[in-house]
């Protein structure tokens, strides 16, 4: 038969597609994140890059490189910060890198003379970051190979993990590439280092594990230490014909989409969608306490979520933060002008776009609330403004004990600790470039989605604790930056055009008062804590605190299916809070959600600051024993979210004590069926 022009095309089409896809677009340089590729100078993003990583190494002559493995950045700071270090102190050439750019099959042809380093972190149920996947399956393959066989013993290494004790598989995706790596012949320098962030140790782990590593490596690599020296990675040019009016300078504006006024999806983590809020309130009826109800609209967008899914939150800092720190660092009068940042490495990415602002960097893209760490300090003690305060400087970011004793009660952040330390003189010195090192990047905060989908498919709601923290060496308690934005919101909302909830003084009306009505940037994050696809299957929710928001989702859904006609299975929320009188969420919907669904719903709460002795969910849980073991014998899910340091970890005991109770077994064969229980998705967990 004869082949048409039609069929030409249409055949054409499916080949270049299915390139497509097996490539992931990167043959003709299709760059997978839209928001890097406004700003990002990253050269391994360009068009026609290599994969060939020692290749990359020797064109720009480096002998360092150090892989990372982050979800959420946290790692890829680490990584930039080892580069950095290395660098300055004992003047290796060093190289950033992204594990997904590159491949490994030629891992064992790597340099004896050079170093590679991975700081890896471990997600979720212990797994690798979506961007070490490939390299962590390459290397874990049971049949690996490489170039010329499977012996790495040319490899030399150092390794460090970012990872959470309150999850089972604590660091194991670096447990388990040290010891494949090892297996294979290589050569690790120091120890394979764990930071844990449930501990909240994570600054602490990497500062004790680095030094260590560092005097072995030298002594390995043969380096000499020398005093190091500031080299900033980014310039900072003024702009003088610009000013902050100009149209192709960025106030905030995550994009060049946001720049021109015409935002255009798809919405991710690189690209929010900003939703206009369409209801708040107040859950809480405490004076001192806050918790909001926020519903958030995207029927605007092609955002979707499903029953259980995250939204992430895009905040901006505080005008009262922003102001201190510009004023901290001599920059109130500048805060307006107008800069470009050109990365001085062709590896460095500048985190932001520009041209911008300090005003709009100190707002919409520094965590400059955080508690400062020992690391920064030491950075910037060359630049403090006199020889007194440097030598203070210099002493606080060398001696551990020193720093916690003079600074571990207060939290202060950057430009409180610069002001505190140095009685109020500026700290105008200081290159801005270490900031746009040393702070983290503004982060957006995840939320367990409240509302069902099957519900409101198009609206999606929020359940936020106000975080306040009340701290004993300082005046004003430190504020939570997106709850507190959160609240600045709601107040609008609700009042009118309130922006200085708490006096923090909030742009709210976002980068050029763009943000008419009230408005939020989110994006919405997928998850695998979901209900059981059949509603007749019985389910167990642990939820005290704000953990209970998927369950309010959970709930809204089984009673609209009862609604419905659907047949839903027995539903059995544990609701803990302080007391039945203040932070007793949703108290008054529970009831409604009764109405449909009858004796299918149970709710049990326990309140621990009502009675003399203090009961928590999982003393109610004990409680009902022969219940919940029932359910569980009848393939009942059990789903635990909210706080992961203590309750998830009790809710698990206490759900072995029960099962080794009722099922008389021994206990470790209890663990083994919470363990296999955990394996199998029928115990899940979404907790923070
Ligand atoms: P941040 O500014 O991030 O501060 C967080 C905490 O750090 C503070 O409370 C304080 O203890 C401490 N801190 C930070 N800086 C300082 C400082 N300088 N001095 C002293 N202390 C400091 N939260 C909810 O309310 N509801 C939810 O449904 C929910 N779901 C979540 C789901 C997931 C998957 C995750 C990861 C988190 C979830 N969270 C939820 C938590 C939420 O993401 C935020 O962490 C929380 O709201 C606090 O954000 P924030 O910006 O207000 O506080």
């Amino acid at each position: 038969a004869e082949i048409d022009t039609l069929d030409l095309l249409v055949l054409g089409v499916i080949l270049l597609g299915t390139i497509a896809y097996f490539t992931k677009g990167s043959l003709w340089g299709v760059v997978k994140d839209p928001y890097a590729s406004s700003f990002a100078a990253n050269a391994g993003q360009k068009t026609g890059r290599t994969r060939n990583f020692i290749e990359k190494m020797d064109e720009t002559n480096k002998n360092c490189i150090v892989f990372y493995g982050s979800q959420t950045g946290t790692a890829e700071d680490y990584a930039s910060r080892l580069a950095k270090e290395g660098k300055s102190r004992y003047g290796l050439n060093t190289i950033v890198a992204d594990l997904e750019d590159y491949d490994f099959e030629n891992l064992d042809e790597f340099p004896s003379d050079k170093i590679v380093m991975f700081v890896l972190a471990t997600y979720g149920e212990g797994e690798p970051t979506d961007n070490a996947v490939e390299f962590y399956e390459h290397i874990r393959s049971d049949d690996v190979s490489f170039s010329n066989g499977s012996s790495l013993e040319n490899l030399k290494y150092v390794a460090f993990g970012l990872g959470n004790n309150t999850y089972e598989h604590y660091n194991s995706v670096v447990r388990r590439v040290d010891e494949s790596l090892t297996k294979l012949g290589a050569t690790r320098i120091g120890v394979a280092g764990e930071g844990d962030d449930g501990a909240g140790t994570m600054e602490e782990d990497f500062l004790a594990w680095k030094d260590p590593m560092w005097s072995a490596l030298a002594e390995s690599m043969g380096l000499e230490e020398r005093e190091a020296i500031y080299e900033p990675t980014f310039s900072i040019v003024d702009r003088d014909t610009l000013t902050a009016d100009s149209e192709e300078v960025y106030l905030g504006e995550p994009n060049k989409g946001y720049l021109q006024g015409t935002p255009k999806g798809p919405f991710n983590a690189q690209n929010p969608y900003t939703a206009e809020v369409a209801e708040s309130r107040e859950l809480f009826k405490s004076k001192d306490r806050s918790c909001i109800h926020m519903e958030i609209d995207v029927s605007g967008s092609n955002l979707s979520y499903q029953t259980g899914d995250h939204v992430a939150v895009w905040p901006s800092n505080a005008g009262f933060q922003v102001d201190q720190f510009l004023k901290t660092l001599g920059l109130t009068e500048k805060r307006n002008h107008v800069i470009s940042i050109k990365a001085l490495e062709p590896t460095a990415k500048v985190p932001f776009p520009t041209p911008t602002t300090y005003d709009a960097i100190a707002r919409y893209h520094m965590e400059i609330c955080a508690p400062v760490s020992r690391q920064m300090i030491s950075t910037l003690a060359p630049f403090s403004p006199n020889e007194k305060i440097k030598a203070e400087m210099t002493r606080l970011g060398s001696d551990k004990e020193y720093f916690h004793e003079k600074t571990g009660h207060s939290f202060y952040n950057i430009a409180q600790f610069l002001t505190v330390l140095s009685e109020g003189a500026t700290w105008d010195n200081i290159p801005f470039s270490a900031f746009i090192e040393g702070l983290n990047k503004l982060q957006p905060r995840y939320y367990s989605i409240s509302s069902s989908s099957l519900v409101q498919p198009k609206k999606v709601a929020i359940t936020a604790v106000v975080e306040t923290q009340v701290l004993p060496s300082q005046e004003a308690p430190f504020r939570g930056v997106a709850t507190h934005y959160l609240a600045a919101l709601a107040d609008k909302f609700n009042k009118g055009a309130k922006s200085d909830a708490y006096d923090l003084t909030y742009q709210i009306v976002g980068p050029r008062s763009r943000h008419t009505g009230t408005h939020l940037p989110v994006h919405i994050r997928h998850s695998n804590f979901k209900l059981p696809s059949d509603p007749s299957r019985p389910i167990i929710m642990i939820g005290p605190g704000t953990g209970v928001a998927p369950f309010r989702a959970f709930v809204q859904e089984r009673a609209k299916q009862a609604r419905d006609g659907v047949e839903v299975g027995k539903t059995l929320l544990f609701f803990g809070s302080r007391n039945a009188n203040e932070d007793y969420l949703y108290e008054s919907e529970w009831a409604e959600y009764k109405e449909a669904l009858g004796d299918a719903f149970e709710l049990v709460t326990a309140f621990s600051r009502d009675t003399a002795k203090k009961v928590y969910v999982q003393h109610r849980l004990k409680e009902k024993s022969e219940e919940v073991n029932a359910l569980l014998q009848k393939k009942a899910l059990f789903y635990v979210c909210g706080d992961a340091a203590r309750m998830a970890r009790e809710v698990n005991t206490t759900l072995a004590q029960i099962i080794a109770e009722k099922r008389k077994i021994t206990p470790a064969k209890a663990d083994e069926v919470v363990k296999s229980m955990r394996a199998a998705n029928q115990y899940q967990e979404d907790v923070w």
